[in-house]
């Protein structure tokens, strides 16, 4: 059997995957089994942020790995402590908790924001309002929190006490406001839902209803967080700071990690025996985080991206066949006039790019360390299909 074979024979099929064995990679370039080789404008969906197998990434994560590589969270370690003092100072909150996914992270932020408002107001005040086509995740309660009727199905009964606001809709938010609500999550550029940023205005209003009301805004950056916008969290740009923001993906540089992030207000509402992980905040991860982070931090880093965001988004926006170029940063998305999106897919694999998709457009996450001569490779390629 090849490894197609063996693994649709032995793995459920729950991923619709390219018939594609991915096998080594360096920098923002990956080979597969048979020595072709690709440009990763996908960065196994915004995780691998440094690309492939970064030297000194790979170095922290080895040097890790020979020392001590689990404890549990009923001792303390090192990597840990220093990953979550770095990820304090950089973003500004109080305090942390560590666990294995994006996923986790947002369950976190979710009893996070139903906890404090229990322990302030008493039971009753439960309700999450979320944002039509959101995405938070693929446990039941995170299902429960993504705004879409499509991933509302089979698991019955799913999580109660979650609420679907339409986006930029600042009415609608009112509309779903009342006393029964603790928490308002939000992703501040919807990836999933096809790469669309809130608005302006509509950020500014959830904060302030939210200081108002003294309910517990999440922003779910766990997509849009750790440079991928451009800025360590997206929240920056729109000027406003979550009660709590959940990060993942980009944070482990391909190490599965998730992290909930609490102001001072919410940074000691789980206390001890309130919640845990057997994984959450290894140290072998730790280790490859903090050197994710310290990548990240050296001077010049995030205008980097910037700047090679401005300039792929330039070249993707003078093309005739791309409507539109959404999100912020490296995390792109291209809406078409003509193709379908799964075919551009197809025809940039076949020439030797990996690109992602995201509701009916092109998504581009390339790896946040990606070189000039690579970005512009990768370009060059997506141009050719889209003009073709
Ligand atoms: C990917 C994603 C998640 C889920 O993360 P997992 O690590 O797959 O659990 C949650 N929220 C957003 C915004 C995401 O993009």
């Amino acid at each position: 059997m090849n490894t197609i074979e063996q693994t649709n024979a032995h793995i459920m099929g729950t991923y619709g995957r390219s018939d594609v064995v991915l096998d080594h990679g360096s920098g923002a370039t990956i080979q597969d089994a048979e020595g072709k080789s690709y440009i990763d404008f996908g960065s196994g969906i915004g995780t691998s942020s440094l690309g492939f197998c970064d030297p000194a990434w790979a170095d922290a994560v080895c040097a890790q790995v020979r020392k001590v590589q689990h404890t549990s969270n009923l001792f303390y370690h090192q990597p840990q402590a220093d990953l979550a003092e770095k990820l304090c100072n950089m973003s500004g909150y109080s305090k942390l908790f560590f666990g294995n996914s994006g996923a986790e992270a947002n369950e976190c932020a979710i009893k996070i924001a139903r906890k404090y408002s229990f322990d302030k107001y008493g039971k009753g005040r439960q309700t999450i309002i979320t944002l039509v086509n959101s995405f938070h995740g693929r446990t039941i309660t995170t299902l429960s929190a993504t705004g879409q009727d499509v991933f509302h199905n089979y698991f019955f009964p799913f999580t109660e006490g979650f609420r679907y606001a339409k986006a930029n809709d600042i009415a609608d938010l009112h509309d779903k406001l009342d006393d029964t609500v603790c928490g308002i999550m939000i992703e501040y550029v919807q990836g999933e839902g096809g790469v669309m940023a809130l608005e302006q205005s509509f950020v500014d209003e959830i904060r302030k209803i939210c200081d108002e009301k003294d309910i517990i805004m999440i922003a779910d950056e766990v997509q849009t967080g750790i440079g991928r916008t451009g800025t360590l969290f997206a929240g920056e740009q729109f000027g406003v700071k979550a009660d709590v923001t959940t990060a993942a993906k980009g944070l482990g540089g391909g190490l599965p990690i998730g992290a909930c992030l609490a102001n001072a207000k919410c940074a000691d509402v789980l206390g001890k025996g309130a919640h845990g992980s057997t994984f959450g905040g290894n140290p072998v991860v730790c280790a490859g985080a903090t050197q994710v982070l310290n990548t990240l931090a050296a001077p010049g880093k995030m205008e980097e991206i910037r700047e090679k965001s401005a300039w792929l988004r330039e070249k993707l926006s003078a093309l005739g066949e791309v409507e539109a170029v959404t999100g912020l940063g490296l995390m792109i998305g291209i809406s078409l006039r003509t193709k379908k999106a799964p075919d551009v897919l197809k025809a940039c694999l076949d020439k030797g790019l990996l690109v992602l998709t995201a509701k009916d457009r092109v998504r581009l996450l390339p790896p946040l360390t990606i070189s000039w001569d690579e970005l512009k490779a990768g370009a060059a390629i997506l141009c050719e299909v889209l003009e073709g």
